[in-house]
């Protein structure tokens, strides 16, 4: 067999997974960056659900010491996933999906295989991968709001509540961000300005990222601190879009997150899933900073006229200062919301200086699946409703 046709039946097996690979010029010289034909060979036809050592070399024919030692190399790159329960150890293979667009980045390496694979993942984007989530109602991250930006804390839901969403996880772990990463190796693409080391895993897959070098152990100490810090650089929290076991908190950029250039670039209808939240503003205390402005990442906020603010005066406290400050309304504009594109994140309530931003319930509560089990459901149950009709090679970046 060549090696083109090795390739070629992964891509097939590939393909049988949730989510499909598009044909395009970036296919093969991406399967040729991320696996060697060895590897390809190996990983095609193996379960993407947990199996132990023995039960794969006996599908294999292999050596198990061998297929161990393939397989745990494998997971170092991202490629299979290795789980350890008591003395059990499982392996399975990842799919395309978190494989190009998570786990090939998480370790955070500059070498020219990370730099080709990234480059390749960057066009393929544009051409057609990530189609797909353009068909779900529920996208894969859901908007967890800043929890200070929110007006009635008695009404946050549980699975909303940072403090509680993390205090009902046991293992923590960071990881860089993948799709900053991807961005920052590609000279073809802008470097990215925003934090990098805030890409957070909970539980297994915390486990996984840590036993395998793709991530450190944090404390949940540690995470709350990291989520303090994304939510002053700016960055939107994402959350896995179900429940119970969520496994990851990402903090997203307008500029290179996936979500965020589906909505910008590829024209989904949607970046992240909105939380249950949206903003209300004040006229009569705003001074038209336009900070808000600035900070969404949704461009869901803007600065209009607004008569008798010219010149007004607002009176301030000073959060940690005990004081009040004086701020003026020089320009005689205030801001105004467009709930359409509101994901109800808190970003640009949470600097606002004169505290006119608040987030509010929204009257509609969306609640999320259960758990992700019940998320991969729902999702397929979109991509069968709807035909996949991919965009290739029309986007331009
Ligand atoms: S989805 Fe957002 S936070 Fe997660 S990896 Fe991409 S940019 Fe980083
Ligand atoms: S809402 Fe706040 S941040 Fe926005 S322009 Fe008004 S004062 Fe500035
Ligand atoms: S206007 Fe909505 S989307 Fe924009 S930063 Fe504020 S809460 Fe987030």
């Amino acid at each position: 067999m060549s090696d083109q046709q090795i390739y070629r039946s992964l891509i097939d097996w590939l393909k049988q997974t949730w989510w499909g690979m598009p044909e395009a010029d970036e296919l093969m010289p991406l399967m040729m960056a991320t696996y060697t034909p060895e590897e390809a060979y190996l990983l095609t036809g193996m379960p993407f659900s947990g199996r132990n050592l023995e039960e794969l070399a006996e599908m294999k024919q292999m050596d198990p010491v061998e297929l161990r030692h393939q397989l745990d190399a494998l997971a170092k790159k991202g490629i299979v996933f290795r789980s350890v329960t008591g003395d059990t150890v499982r392996y399975s293979l990842n799919d395309s999906y978190f494989v190009f667009l998570r786990s090939a980045f998480w370790a955070g390496r500059t070498d020219e295989r990370s730099k080709a694979i990234a480059r390749l993942v960057n066009q393929y984007y544009y051409h057609g991968f990530y189609d797909q989530y353009d068909l779900t109602h529920l996208k894969g991250l859901r908007v967890l709001p800043i929890q200070e930006t929110i007006e009635h804390t008695h009404q946050i839901l549980p699975y909303e509540e940072v403090v509680k969403v993390l205090d009902s996880l046991d293992y923590f772990a960071v990881s860089t961000c993948p799709c900053r990463h991807r961005k920052n190796i590609d000279p073809d693409s802008p470097n990215c300005e925003y934090p990098i080391e805030v890409c957070l895993h909970f539980g297994r897959l915390g486990r996984y990222t840590v036993e395998n070098g793709l991530g450190h152990k944090i404390t949940r100490q540690e995470a709350h601190e990291i989520l303090r810090q994304c939510a002053e650089a700016g960055l939107v929290h994402g959350v896995s879009n179900w429940q119970e076991e969520v496994d990851t908190i990402c903090n997203c950029c307008r500029c290179c997150c996936m979500w965020f250039e589906a909505f910008y670039k590829l024209k989904h209808s949607m970046s992240l899933s909105p939380s249950n939240y949206l903003v209300r503003t004040n006229p009569e205390v705003c001074v038209g900073c336009g900070l808000c402005v600035k900070r969404c990442a949704m461009g869901a906020i803007q600065l209009e006229d607004f008569p008798g603010a010219k010149n007004r005066i607002s009176r301030v406290m000073v959060k940690n200062k005990n004081g009040v400050v004086e701020l003026k309304n020089k320009t005689g504009k205030v801001s105004v919301l467009n709930p359409d594109l509101c994901i109800g994140c808190g970003v640009c309530a949470y600097k606002c200086p004169t505290e006119s931003l608040v987030l509010e319930c929204r009257q509609v509560i969306a609640e999320p699946p259960k758990d992700v089990r019940e998320y991969g459901r729902l999702v397929a149950a979109d991509f069968t409703a709807k035909p996949v009709q991919l965009r290739e090679g029309n986007i331009k970046k």
